[in-house]
């Protein structure tokens, strides 16, 4: 049986040995492009070649690529598990031309590859082309119809043409589409899970299982607009896509994705958890749970492994859906505790081959699943009983409609994503009231607006109102001289006039060399003040004259709306107006916020070094006073480690090699290895910070090349220093790391060593002696506390008066005075001395005393030498010490026992009278 692994590298050999280019996947997390949550289409990656806006590197190309499909214009999520064949996650295998072949070759190859690579029964096969569709204004596709029965020997009747839901691809709302002709496979009558349903038969596109999709042959042709028009494109393009999991089903001869070796290991792993068996059965309810359950833990590790983590957002509630909705069907299978994380190893073994990423991160993905797999469980068993309850009310009822307040109270405190709650109910046969939930979920997010502060002077401002700023010069210089187009107040942006004195505005200028707030970079501060413009027309030095020569604009904020930066603040002395020429010049700050940015990405580097791969940035503050850097790993770094990074980051700054940077297209720089920040979208250029090398044109010299936007020293020897102080956890899998580097460091070395000397001189010892003589003050102040506690506790009688009207109040046998009792609470150092001075006192005597101590209870026997030979305290004290629950004992003259029931004291004195009369008697 050909394996998983070696069917896919048979695809991209095949088209590998028709002169394509295997490129590798693209994330499923898109970077760049915000029509899209997903990877959902092997053509995602290359949708501005077909734009024409980007140029192929090669003209036909091959892959498998990652894909999602749970939002969207594509969203499988509700067949999962239902049926065998739909997943969330999927590998989609393609071949494409950037404007080389078309539809004959795309064809023929693709029947070879099948019917002759593969060997699948040509006469299972069916190909599908376009109908055409009168309201695009587009013909039937009697291209393609006539290439099938020409090249192929598949006969007439099995080439059949639909229409545009069926055989017109397009990615999203807008983009590049085209009509496309699809591979069906037919698996007999006996597949078919339709038999009976009225009206029903088996067909292409007929909604059954005995019919299923393989490989979709999309020619691109058109971009379909916003407006909804259809424009030409330029060239002509080839998009295949055929699932991976599909495919191997067939040529492994199973009857689902799910028996194949791409889900069975993951399978056999939930039900050696479980206990639960499965048994490959459709409409059965734990084998579904087994199917939803491996489904997801893919897409959980796919997605988390490229940068997405479970949120109330976006992508992130995405993901967190999914998860919830794999551990609700975890119930069925009598899983309660985290289980999905123990998955991750598993998947990472499956597919870990053709996508080495999902191992690197594989610890970093588990924590992340185990920590909200936690989270949600806590929650998730109440969840069901009040839902449970709400169904039950909802089925009463003749509408069997669960009230969109329960659902919502289910969203809101038990995390129940509503399309969970609609899916559980409709299980039971029940609706949800989803209208409801939604007014629910609108006033919530009202509130929820309300609460949060707006920025004033930015709320309500469009983009498009703002002239753009060139701001280039961030990168070259403090300073620069520019005019001034306008300023921002409540009300808007004003294009003329004077601006207003010592209220906030923000001011805009043609060009600036200010750098706003980006990247994890803080806006600049700085001055903008005027200036006369040499050489400039008379009306404009007419304009000048009248302002005053020493007028100050104060930054106290950079930020970037658009393409327009804002340099916010106030007028502080004289006037400026729109027109006016100014200079700004940016605070000598930056020079410690560009120190700490480079130390940023010498961190990172750093920390991969150490660390290795499962490190990547999830977030960063870069300011003058210190830096910060968020980063994923699964587990607590060690000291050494941190140690080590500290060191290895020093030496960078000791070698003081240059930093350069330059321009590339995306692609490119993801070539090269250059780190991107997970989540963050960049445009098709991206300037790439290269630490190392000598200029933008040998970047190769690089040891760290990051996508970065931000300013950085030109050599690392200015940095200067570099102290990590303070490592801490700031959510599941992710670490934050605090550091100083230049003059803020040295500021605060400055008042650390102060300190030292300080306390060194307190304690009259050297410094490096400090930490033994403060170990040892502490110890002192321990004891010294303790005695304190003693001394507070037996403020009540003394001790020696108690022992004294003891000897007072006890009988004589003989010469033999008997003293027995209690004593308030005090120390056996004490007790031991109140024994020794009644033995002086009473010159003859048998002694004991007990006391009360925290629960506990001390005896204490002296005897004097005289009477030893008759009693002796060693004995009293193991006699009596039983009685008290302890033991112990000691020399005649002085024994001394502990015990563990106060409430026994008095039997245990009793007892001790009686020894002693019995051995004095
Ligand atoms: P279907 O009609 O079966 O949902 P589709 O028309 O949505 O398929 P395409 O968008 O053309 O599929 O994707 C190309 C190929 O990817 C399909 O021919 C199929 O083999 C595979 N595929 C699509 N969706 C899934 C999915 N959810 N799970 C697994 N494979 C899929
Ligand atoms: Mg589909």
């Amino acid at each position: 049986m050909l394996t998983a692994r070696a069917i896919r590298q048979s695809f991209i050999d095949f088209f590998l040995g028709k002169e394509h280019t295997f490129v590798p996947s693209s994330p499923i997390v898109p970077h760049g492009d915000e029509t899209l949550l997903f990877a959902n289409a092997g053509m995602n990656q290359f949708k501005d070649i077909f734009l024409g806006l980007r140029v192929p590197d090669c003209k036909r190309a091959v892959n498998s690529q990652k894909c999602l499909r749970v939002s969207g214009k594509h969203n499988d999520l509700e067949e999962v598990g239902k049926d065998t064949y739909h997943h969330t996650f999927f590998e989609m295998l393609g071949n494409w031309s950037f404007n080389d072949y078309f539809k004959a070759e795309s064809i023929s190859w693709a029947w070879e590859l099948l019917t002759k690579v593969w060997g699948i029964n040509a006469d299972q096969l069916w190909a599908t082309v376009f109908a055409g569709d009168e309201k695009d204004g587009l013909p039937r596709d009697d291209e393609a119809a006539g290439l099938w029965t020409k090249l192929t020997p598949i006969p007439a009747e099995r080439v059949v043409a639909f229409g545009k839901k069926e055989n017109f691809w397009e990615m999203g709302e807008t983009g590049p589409c085209g009509p496309c002709s699809e591979i069906h496979i037919d698996l007999g009558p006996d597949r078919c899970d339709m038999q009976g349903v009225p009206g029903h038969t088996c067909r292409v596109n007929g909604d059954c299982a005995r019919f299923i999709e393989l490989w979709n042959l999309v020619f691109i042709q058109y971009n379909r607009q916003p407006s909804g028009n259809l424009v030409p494109l330029s060239a002509r393009y080839i998009d295949t896509g055929a699932g991976l999991e599909r495919v191997v089903r067939v040529l492994q001869n199973k009857q689902s994705n799910y028996d194949t070796d791409l889900f069975m290991p993951i399978i056999e792993r939930t039900a050696e958890m479980s206990g639960h068996k499965y048994t490959s059965q459709l409409g059965n309810k734990t084998d579904n749970a087994f199917r939803v359950i491996a489904d997801h833990s893919r897409t959980l590790v796919f997605a988390i492994t490229d940068g997405a983590t479970p949120s109330n957002d976006g992508r992130g509630y995405v993901i967190r859906r999914i998860l919830r909705r794999a551990a609700r069907f975890g119930r069925e299978l009598d899983l309660h505790e985290p289980f999905l994380y123990r998955l991750v190893p598993i998947v990472a073994d499956c597919l870990g081959e053709a996508f080495p990423e999902i191992r690197e991160r594989a610890e970093y993905v588990a924590t992340v699943i185990q920590s909200e797999e936690a989270g949600f469980g806590r929650t998730l068993d109440r969840g069901l009983e009040i839902f449970n309850s709400a169904a039950a009310r909802a089925a009463g009822t003749d509408k069997k409609v669960i009230s969109g307040d329960d659902a919502f109270q289910l969203y809101d405190t038990f995390g129940f994503p509503p399309d969970l709650t609609q899916l559980m109910a409709r299980e039971k046969g029940l609706t949800v009231d989803m209208q409801q939930f939604e007014e629910l979920m609108k006033e919530q997010r009202e509130r929820a607006r309300a609460a949060q502060k707006t920025d004033a002077l930015l709320a309500g401002l469009a983009d498009s109102d703002l002239p753009a700023t060139e701001d280039l010069h961030k990168y070259k210089t403090d300073r620069y001289d520019a005019t001034i187009l306008g300023w921002i107040d409540a009300d808007g942006f004003k294009k003329q006039g004077a601006l207003p004195t010592g209220v906030e505005i923000g001011l805009v200028l043609d060009k600036t060399c200010f750098y706003a707030e980006a990247g994890g970079q803080v806006g600049d501060i700085g001055v903008i003040s005027s200036r006369v413009e040499r050489g400039a027309s008379s009306e404009n030095q007419h304009a000048e004259r009248t302002t005053h020569n020493a007028s100050r604009f104060v930054v106290e904020a950079t930020t970037k709306v658009g393409n327009s930066v804002i340099h916010r603040g106030k007028l502080a002395e004289g006037s400026l107006s729109v027109g006016s020429a100014v200079t700004g010049v940016v605070s000598p700050d930056r020079n410690a916020t560009r120190k700490n940015h480079t130390a940023t990405h010498l961190l990172q580097w750093a920390l991969q070094e150490v660390l290795g791969k499962s490190v990547a940035q999830q977030g960063s503050y870069v300011g003058p006073d210190y830096l910060r850097f968020d980063f994923t790993y699964p587990k607590v770094p060690t000291s050494e480690e941190l140690g080590k990074v500290e060191q290895l980051v020093r030496e960078r700054i000791a070698s003081d090699l240059p930093v350069a940077w330059t321009v590339l297209p995306r692609e490119e720089a993801e070539k090269l290895g250059a780190m991107a920040l997970f989540g963050e979208k960049y445009g098709s250029e991206v300037r790439v910070v290269c630490v190392g090398a000598s200029d933008g044109d040998h970047i190769d010299e690089a040891f760290s090349r990051e996508f970065c936007g931000g300013t950085h020293v030109d050599r690392l020897g200015v940095i200067g220093g570099f102290k990590i102080l303070k490592e801490e956890s700031v959510s599941a899998g992710v670490r934050r790391i605090t550091a100083l580097t230049g003059q803020a460091l040295t500021a605060h070395l400055e008042r650390a060593g102060n300190v030292v000397e300080q306390l060194a001189a307190l304690l009259q010892v050297p410094a490096d002696k400090l930490p033994e003589r403060i170990s040892q003050l502490l110890e002192d102040n321990k004891k010294l506390a303790k005695q304190l506690r003693t001394a507070a506790k037996t403020g009540g009688p003394d001790t020696m008066t108690e022992a004294r009207t003891l000897l007072d109040a006890g009988q004589r046998i003989g010469e033999a005075a008997v003293v027995v009792g209690r004593l308030s609470t005090t120390s056996v150092d004490r007790a031991r001395e109140a024994i020794d001075m009644l033995k002086k006192k009473a010159k003859s005597a048998a002694i004991v005393l007990a006391y009360e101590e925290e629960g506990k209870v001390m005896l204490l026997a002296g005897v004097t030498d005289d009477l030893i030979s008759k009693v002796k305290a060693g004995d009293i004290v193991k006699q009596i010490a039983p009685i008290v629950g302890g033991g112990g004992g000691g020399r005649p003259q002085m024994a001394q026992a502990g015990g563990k029931d106060p409430a026994k004291i008095d039997e245990a004195l009793k007892e001790a009278i009686n020894l002693i009369t019995q051995k004095l008697t």
